[in-house]
């Protein structure tokens, strides 16, 4: 068995969704895992619902529903024959249900209310995926992830049960590949053990190809994007990317640690664990390469890549008592820098100062001003980039620093990571 994800992307309309059909048909005979994402910016879009429904907004919350109702069924009228099908009644039932919840009593648990109305956008566009493929041929199943992917109850970002998602995918899952060439199911969704809706964290969805492969031991993975596969780096920031033909699991986690957003980083390790490939392709060329994850590291360093964090804040704190930075500083300015949620992308110390690199978006400089400059003299430079080369030369180094004023830099054997300034 193989394991295929569409993103949102790939089914963001009928064109797309045609496109998956044609995918589908380049591995007859194959038997396929399918997990399939939300339509375009469906999640958004359910996102906004529930927030019309928490702030007890009825007419916005009628105006999404409705909207979000008529983008799928504009979708769905390119790609059936006849608007008699099953499928419309499904959708329809399901908006209709939605659209009930305003008189429900009013909700209490936003987290909870949350998954059950956003895991809709998978739902929805997994029946309508698999309702086509079955009228043009593919002999196809729709499978309930609330059925298969158990979980705890944190909602939002539920954590796995390892052991009792096995259990269902070897029990309800696999069995069904004797009739059906096809099972379709949900990504980002699972379901508690009293049945209720669970997700696993936005962009969860490659993590649910993780999940499948793994407790099923799929043969691969295959997550189908609009790019020819991992690039070196963002091209919205980078000119002449270069694809990365091959790189090993280890590299994967390093590169998503760093920030390159390609792929969920909870997708690797389930796949690491059994070995089991990952392959990114273009769902606009599938006939082409892409990139392979696997677990040997030989081809690592061929190719150099950058990863750019932009809109930093450079705090660096400084003992008003004139006393050298020893560990109880230290551990005084992590609690204080916990308590401002702060997230450390760098950090740096000697005698007298410590440095933090944090995420200008995710932090406030009065509330970090407010709890530090009591014990500490604290000063900081704003409108910096952190980029981080995995696989670095000088060469590499001088390309993104032309124009820059390097301000800190850390390097180890791999990777070198330079937080700057526009000069
Ligand atoms: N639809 C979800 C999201 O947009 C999950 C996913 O697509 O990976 O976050």
């Amino acid at each position: 068995m193989n394991v295929f994800k569409f993103g949102g992307a790939s089914v963001k309309d009928a064109e797309a969704v045609k496109n998956v059909l044609s995918i589908l048909r380049l591995y007859q005979g194959k038997k396929l895992g399918v997990v399939i994402s939300a339509m375009g910016k469906t999640t958004n879009a359910m996102e906004s619902i529930v927030e019309a429904l928490w702030n007890r907004d009825e007419e916005q919350f009628n105006t999404l529903v409705e909207e979000r109702r008529t983008f799928h069924i504009n979708i769905m009228n390119d790609l059936f024959k006849n608007d008699q099908d099953e499928i419309y009644q499904a959708v329809n039932t399901d908006f209709d249900e939605l659209l009930s919840k305003f008189n429900d009593p009013v909700p209490d648990n936003y987290d909870f209310e949350y998954d059950q109305i956003v895991s809709l956008g998978e739902v929805l566009s997994t029946k309508i995926v698999t309702a086509y493929v079955q009228q043009e041929g593919v002999k196809a199943k729709w499978m309930d992830a609330r059925k298969l992917i158990r979980t705890d109850r944190d909602y939002r970002q539920a954590e796995l049960d390892w052991e009792k998602t096995t259990t269902n995918f070897q029990e309800r899952f696999i069995p069904e590949f004797s009739e059906n060439d096809v099972l379709i199911t949900q990504g980002f969704i699972g379901h508690t053990s009293e049945g209720f809706t669970t997700t696993l964290g936005r962009e969860g969805s490659d993590f649910s190809a993780g999940i499948i492969a793994y407790c099923c031991n799929a043969e691969d993975v295959t997550i189908w994007k609009d790019v020819p596969g991992m690039l070196n780096a963002d091209p919205k920031w980078f000119d002449n990317t270069v694809k990365l033909d091959q790189i090993s699991f280890k590299e994967a986690i390093e590169l998503a640690y760093y920030g390159a957003s390609v792929i969920h980083p909870k997708t690797i390790k389930p796949l690491q664990n059994k070995e089991i490939p990952l392959y990114v392709k273009s769902f606009i060329h599938p006939e082409e390469e892409g990139t392979v994850i696997q677990s040997s590291t030989e081809a690592d360093h061929l190719v150099p890549s950058f990863i750019f964090k932009l809109n930093q804040i450079l705090f660096s704190f400084t003992p008003k008592d004139f006393s050298f930075l020893v560990e109880k500083n230290l551990s005084h300015i992590f609690d204080l820098l916990s308590q401002a949620n702060a997230k450390i992308n760098i950090m740096q110390n000697s005698a007298l100062d410590f440095s933090v690199l944090l995420d200008a978006e995710k932090v406030s400089i009065d509330q970090i001003l407010a709890l530090f400059s009591n014990d500490y003299k604290v000063k900081f430079n704003e409108g910096l980039e952190l980029v981080t080369i995995r696989h670095y030369d000088q060469a590499t180094i001088d390309r993104v620093t032309v124009d820059k004023e390097i301000l800190l830099q850390q390097k180890t054997r791999e990777t070198a990571r330079l937080v700057v300034k526009q000069k």
